[in-house]
């Protein structure tokens, strides 16, 4: 059973093509990995966010559930960053990425790094009590962090989180990371290391 010529032939010219369609295929997910992919902590850049919560508000309506939206922002960041230097910045953020996802329905849930020391969560199907429950996990998870600094004791950091629950009859979803951004302001103005829930000002009572 060995192999005639022409079949070794034909052989060799499959596997280039194969071969070329793979590399291909490999550099089109890379590419695309580049696009979506925040370079530093691996998690959903900015822009693909912004489809991700277009999609997911979709499938919410068709099912008629809750997104949680959760926006977080390190505190007093710039202080890590001029004590420790930006490399140990870049290691905090890495760092609390981590703790984020690990708080979090893998596959389900959706997390982004928002921008530069800045995350936003999106949690599907959540109801008000499970989205302050998540975000709270999510903030003390952050606090046990410990970063080795070397000159003195480990380096801990804290965050900050503004919550909003998209409920089916709300639909702007810019809003909504709107909403989670002004109770996120809150929270900075309550001390920070605090969740806070966007309340909406009844402007018709007034
Ligand atoms: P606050 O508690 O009010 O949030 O205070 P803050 O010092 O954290 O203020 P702010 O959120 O405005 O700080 C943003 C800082 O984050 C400034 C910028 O130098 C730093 N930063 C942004 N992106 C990066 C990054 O990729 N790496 C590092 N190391 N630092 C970053
Ligand atoms: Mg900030
Ligand atoms: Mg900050």
């Amino acid at each position: 059973n060995r192999y005639q010529d022409h079949e070794k032939k034909l052989l060799k010219a499959f596997a280039g093509v194969a071969g070329f369609a793979y590399a291909r295929a490999c550099q089109f997910e890379k590419g695309k990995d580049l696009a979506t992919r925040d370079g530093l902590t691996g998690l959903m850049n900015h822009r693909s966010l912004q489809e991700a919560l277009r999609t997911e508000k979709v499938r919410a309506d068709r099912k008629k559930y809750n997104i949680g939206v959760l926006m977080m922002d390190i505190d007093h960041f710039k202080r890590v960053n001029d004590t420790y230097g930006h490399p140990v910045g870049d290691e905090v953020i890495k760092g609390i990425a981590n703790a984020i996802s690990g708080e979090i329905r893998k596959e389900i849930d959706v997390v982004a790094r928002y921008g530069g020391e800045e995350f936003v969560v999106a949690l599907i199907d959540t109801t008000p009590e499970g989205m302050i429950e998540t975000a709270e996990r999510i903030r003390k998870a952050v606090g046990k962090l410990e970063f080795n600094v070397h000159l003195t004791d480990p380096l801990r950091v804290t965050v900050s989180i503004g919550a909003f629950l998209v409920e089916p009859e709300f639909t702007d979803m810019k809003k909504a990371v709107n909403n989670a951004d002004q109770a996120l302001y809150k929270a900075k103005d309550g001390g920070r290391n605090q969740v806070v829930q966007f309340e909406k000002i009844e402007t018709d009572a007034v």
